[in-house]
Order: C-alpha cells, then structure tokens, then sequence
C-alpha cells in the first residue's frame, strides 16, 4: 500500500516535471518569437531612418545644383567662367553634384532593397496566433498547440 502511494507520489511529481518543462519551453519559444519579430520592425525602422538621412541628404545636392543654376540665370555667374571659391564653372559644379546625388541614389536603392527584404521575410513568418509558435510555411494548424492557422 505504501509502495503504491509513493509510485503515484512519484508518477504526479514527474508529470508536473514535465508539465513545467513544457511550460518553460513554450515562454521560451513565445518570447524568442517575439524577439525576432521585435528585432526585424526594428531593422525596418533603423532602414527608414537611413533612408530619411539619404534621401535629405540628397535633397541638399539639388538644391545646390538649383541655387547655381539660378545665379546663372540671374547673370551674377556665367557657365563658363569660374565662380566660388572652388575655382569650378557652375557647369562644373552642377556636374559634381549630379554625381554625389547619384552616388547617393545607389545607398537609397539598396536600403529600399532591405526594407522589401526585411517586410517580405517579416510577412513569410507562419506565426501562431494562438500561441506565438513558428510553424512551417504550409502547416494548416500549429504542431504546438493545434490551433488552426
Ligand atoms: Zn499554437
């Protein structure tokens, strides 16, 4: 009789071993994923800041390129001769900008190109609504806690 109380003592004290791994193991995979997908909108975010500082960035070589072109216009420098302090041709000048602005739309093409990266790998996530566990990209259910995706 005794024996018998200490084995089902010892079958409840194992099964709420378990009971608490799996809990353990579920906070723990619920917060990885809430993690990750904290970590990628804030790699969004970071992108869309870089992008604002290129894009004001190259707002400046315009409007330099606008500002010379407006002296020349207005005849107080002439195309051909130098004018400022870099001893440039405002053509020379324009030219020179035209290129950082270029230079500059090649950082904004390829931090766009990691803002769609980051969206789409943010949106490929088949997350549980449920529970917060990663499942596979086709499941139907989720393989944690069979709740329909
Ligand atoms: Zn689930």
């Amino acid at each position: 009789m005794e024996k018998d109380v200490l084995k089902i003592i010892q079958s409840l004290a194992e099964t709420a071993q378990t009971a608490t791994e799996d809990a353990y193991e579920y906070v723990q995979q619920k917060s990885k994923n809430a993690t990750d997908a904290v970590s990628e909108k804030s790699a969004i975010m970071r992108h869309k800041l870089e992008l604002a500082r290129l894009k004001t960035e190259q707002d400046r070589q315009f409007a330099d390129v606008g500002r010379m072109m407006f002296l020349v216009r207005s005849g107080k420098a002439k195309n051909d001769e130098p004018y400022g302090d870099g001893g440039k041709t405002p053509q020379q000048t324009i030219d020179a900008l035209f290129i950082i602005a270029e230079q500059y739309q090649q950082q904004i093409d390829a931090v766009n190109a990691k803002i769609a990266e980051a969206k789409a790998k943010a949106d490929d996530k088949n997350i549980c609504a449920a529970c917060g566990h990663e499942c596979a990209d086709n499941d139907a259910f989720c393989s944690h806690c069979g709740a329909k995706l």
